[in-house]
C-alpha cells in the first residue's frame, strides 16, 4: 500500500531529515514509528500527507507515485488519510457531534450521510452519551476519542497518529490503544509515532526505528529498544 524507495528529505538548511529510506507498509498493518526527537518521524508523516516534498526518491501509495501527484489531486490523497494529534486539536466552539460532523461537511457529504454516520462513529469510540458536550467538558481520553472519531468518520484507508497517547495517563493511554487496535482490526492501516516504550513493548507490533533520519531498525514484532 505504501512504499518508500530511496526516499531522502533535506530541508533548506541542508539538514538531512530522512536519508535513503526504503520500506513497505502493507494494507492493514499497524506500525510504530519510533526515534528520539529530531529523528525524522514528523517528516515521515508530513511526506505521506504531501505537506513536505521529497528531495530525491519516491513514495508510492496505492500504486500512485505521490511525488508526481498534481496539486489538484492532493485533497483527494489527504481525504484517504485520517490524522490524530497528541494535543487533540478539536474545535472548542463546537460540540462533540459537530466536531465530527464538520469533518464530513468539509469533504462534501450530504446531511443525510452525516446524520447516519456520525452517531455510528461516536458509538464506535464509546462517546454516544457525550455528543452534546463541548471539548472543555471532556477528559483528555474523551477528547482523544473525539479526535479519533473525526479522523475515521470519512473511512480513511490510513490513520496517521502523532503521539496520540502523549498527553494521557497510562490507563487512558491503554484505552486509546485498544480503540486504535479495534480500528486496525476493521482494516485501517495505522502508522503511529510514539515515545511510549511500555505500549510498544507490550503490543509487539511492527517497529520502524529512525535515528538522525536513518532507518536503523524495521522489525515485524519489535520492541522500543534494540534487543541485540
Ligand atoms: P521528529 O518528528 O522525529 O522529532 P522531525 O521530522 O521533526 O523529527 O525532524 C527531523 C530533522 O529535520 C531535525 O533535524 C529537524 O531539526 C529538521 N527539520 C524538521 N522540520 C524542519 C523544517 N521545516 N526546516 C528545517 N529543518 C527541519
Ligand atoms: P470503558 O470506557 O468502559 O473502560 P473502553 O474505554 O475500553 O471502555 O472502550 C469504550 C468504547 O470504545 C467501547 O464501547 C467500544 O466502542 C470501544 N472500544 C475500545 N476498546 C475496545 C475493545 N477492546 N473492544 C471493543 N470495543 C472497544
Amino acid at each position: 500500500m505504501i512504499e518508500f524507495i530511496n526516499a531522502t528529505k533535506c530541508y533548506k538548511n541542508d539538514r538531512i531529515a530522512l536519508s535513503n529510506i526504503n520500506l513497505k507498509i502493507n494494507k492493514g498493518d499497524f506500525v510504530f514509528l519510533i526515534g528520539s526527537s529530531g529523528a525524522g518521524k514528523s517528516t515521515f508523516m508530513k511526506l505521506l500527507l504531501k505537506e513536505e516534498e521529497l528531495t530525491s526518491g519516491t513514495i508510492i501509495i496505492d500504486g500512485v507515485d505521490i511525488t508526481k501527484l498534481p496539486k489538484r489531486k492532493i485533497p483527494k490523497l489527504r481525504r484517504s488519510m485520517g490524522i490524530v494529534f497528541q494535543d487533540f486539536r478539536l474545535l472548542q466552539n463546537k460540540n462533540v457531534y459537530d466536531n465530527v460532523a464538520f469533518a464530513m461537511q468539509i469533504t462534501g457529504h450530504s446531511s443525510k450521510e452525516i446524520r447516519r454516520r456520525v452517531p455510528s462513529v461516536l458509538s464506535l469510540v464509546g462517546l454516544s452519551d457525550k455528543a452534546k458536550s463541548y471539548p472543555s467538558e471532556l477528559s483528555g481520553g474523551e477528547q482523544q476519542r473525539v479526535s479519533i472519531a473525526r479522523a475515521i468518520v470519512n473511512n480513511p484507508t490510513l490513520l496517521i497518529a502523532d503521539e496520540p497517547t502523549g498527553n494521557l495517563d497510562p490507563q487512558t493511554a491503554w484505552e486509546i490503544m485498544n480503540l486504535l487496535g479495534d480500528i486496525n482490526k476493521r482494516g485501517t492501516t495505522i502508522i503511529m509515532a510514539t515515545h511510549a516504550k511500555d505500549v510498544v513493548d507490550k503490543l509487539k507490533r511492527r517497529v520502524i526505528a529512525l535515528e538522525k533520519g536513518v532507518l536503523v531498525r524495521d522489525e515485524e514484532r519489535g520492541s522500543y529498544e534494540n534487543d541485540e
